[in-house]
């Protein structure tokens, strides 16, 4: 497994790739690999002739007041996993490469960027889609692998190859979850035995929508004041900046649910903004 840290050198490990027909799989992350990564690097080095996994932790996707300085990171760790799971190279590029001080460009995403964690993280997905395209640039994967759990993120990232034709096969796959139904995150490191136990009340939140539209409620604004309350009655300590029925497609707030949609939340504990999602379909 090749560790590549500068642009130039990954570029030229992928053309090489390219210019004899491999297929090549991208696994985008900010590292402190958990199984969940780990799920969606299998698939990759499965489904194409090389793999690479990406380690960065995107400053510019982090708010003030963030976790950017206490996030999470252990390289070593990262690469020996990676190397067990088969993946042919691990770009683990430098800051000042990936972001320069005089950067004029970057990609804002529209609408479906204004609501769910948009609203509250102003100038998040503009970064996330931003890196990216770097990534897709720098990489030219074939096929790139998204999780789920991050429904938005993975909606903008679709939107934005779709709409600047970058041509990407891109792949999501399912949230993983522990036993409690917690999604598994990095983040989850930030909260103690008992506030994980909490947390697991979240998913159970979201399944009660669920149910609640699965048995006949269509008022999308009764759903979503039900898995507010479920959430802050059984974690008194949660903030919610959201917890509700989202368009599937489009992300804004839904009153009357039609078939498919998705029920979603994000709640910050402790130091930990957590975020999860269902999407549903009753067809
Ligand atoms: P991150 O390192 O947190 O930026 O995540 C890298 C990729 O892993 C993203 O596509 C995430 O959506 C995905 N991911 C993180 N946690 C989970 C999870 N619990 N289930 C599925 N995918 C996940």
């Amino acid at each position: 497994m090749k560790l590549i840290k500068k642009i130039s050198d990954m570029r030229q490990w992928s053309k090489d790739k390219a210019l004899r027909s491999y297929s090549i799989g991208l696994v985008p992350t900010m590292g402190a690999l958990h199984k969940a990564h780990g799920m969606l690097i299998e698939k990759a080095v499965k489904e194409n002739d090389f793999s690479v996994v990406s380690i960065f932790v995107n400053p510019s996707q982090f708010g003030p007041g963030e976790d950017y300085e206490s996030y999470p990171r252990d390289l070593k760790s990262d690469l020996s996993l990676c190397r067990d799971l088969g993946v042919d190279a691990v770009f683990n590029p430098y800051p000042k490469e990936m972001i320069l001080k005089d950067e004029l460009t970057s990609i804002r995403v529209g609408e479906i960027t204004s609501y769910m964690c948009g609203e509250f993280r102003p100038g998040h997905f503009e970064a996330v889609a931003t890196v990216v395209a770097k990534l897709f640039n720098i990489v030219c994967p074939d096929r790139a692998y998204f999780g789920l759990k991050d429904y938005q993120q993975l909606r903008v990232i679709e939107k934005m190859n779709e709409d600047l034709k970058m041509g990407v096969d891109i792949v999501p796959l399912p949230t993983l979850r522990e036993e409690n139904g917690l999604a598994v995150s990095s983040r989850n490191s930030y909260l103690g035995e008992r506030e994980r136990k909490e947390a697991g009340f979240i998913y159970k939140a979201l399944l009660r929508g669920k149910r609640m539209a699965e048995e006949g409620e269509r008022d999308g604004s009764k759903i979503s004041r039900e898995v507010w309350e479920y959430i802050k009655k059984n974690i008194p300590k949660a903030e919610i900046d959201y917890a509700g029925i989202f368009h599937s497609g489009k992300l804004y707030p839904i009153k009357e649910i039609k078939d498919s949609f998705v029920i979603a939340a994000a709640v910050k504990m402790n130091r930990a903004r957590l975020i999860d999602n269902i999407p549903v379909n009753l067809k």
